[in-house]
């Protein structure tokens, strides 16, 4: 087995493991291959491998290695796992199949716009601040239900999850478990939470997607 299969496998078979422990259906989790900061040579023996569901956090570095990559294999799904600013909303749009950071009204407003323009519509998760971290983006927790609302009746912005990032310290599975109660609470199906580090947790809380990238592609070159 090569070393990026044995990788794959490596994470495929603790997900397996982690639905299995917490009573999940097999399957019901799906892996975000996080290949931000990767350049188009180290993501293609993932391709091949046969994974098709990878998440960027940046808008201009996916731009210049996503579309040369979905030309040469069909049926991949790209998530927006970082921040977009309204004045990239176009270049998101025509890129990414999911969106997971919508954080704020006017972002929400933007997207819906450029759907409407476009033709394409991505699917979109908001993103919570689930520790309220002064530093980091997302809705307040109690402000979640208030932003679904809005994007639902307002933009006619179908949303489909919610995203988050808990705080580097400390345990994120009271957080994990506030994001999923949340999402029940408002009819949401898809959750995305836990990393390399807390996957496992996360699955046992709810998590439908998991974003992993050290795990899979080795440490990165900076961190963002
Ligand atoms: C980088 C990143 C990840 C992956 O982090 P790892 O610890 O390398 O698995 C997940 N989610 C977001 C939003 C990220 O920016």
């Amino acid at each position: 087995m090569s070393e990026v299969a044995a990788a794959i496998a490596a994470i495929q078979g603790a997900i397996t493991r982690a639905e299995a422990d917490s009573g999940r259906v097999a399957g019901s989790t799906t892996l975000v291959a996080v290949s931000k900061t990767h350049d188009a040579p180290v993501i293609r023996p993932f391709l091949q491998a046969g994974l098709r569901v990878f998440g960027e956090n940046r808008v201009q570095e996916a731009k210049g290695k996503w579309p040369q990559l979905q030309a040469e294999f069909p049926g991949i799904e790209l998530h927006l796992i970082g921040p977009l600013q309204t004045n990239k909303v176009r270049d998101a749009v025509a890129l990414f199949d999911v969106i997971e950071t919508i954080d704020r009204p006017k972002l929400a407003r933007a997207l819906a716009d450029e759907i409407q323009r476009s033709g394409k519509a991505p699917r979109c998760l908001i993103q919570v601040n689930i520790g309220r971290e002064p530093q980091k983006a997302g809705v307040d927790p109690d402000q979640t239900q208030v932003l679904v609302d809005l994007c639902r009746r307002e933009y006619d912005l179908p949303i489909s999850g919610l995203m988050c990032i808990p705080p580097a310290e400390g345990d994120p599975v009271p957080h994990f478990r506030h994001l999923a109660a949340l999402a029940q609470a408002a009819g949401l199906a898809e959750v995305s939470m836990g990393m390399s580090g807390d996957f496992p947790q996360a699955i046992a809380c709810g998590a439908t997607h998991v974003r992993v990238g050290s795990a899979l592609f080795g440490n990165r070159q900076y961190h963002q």
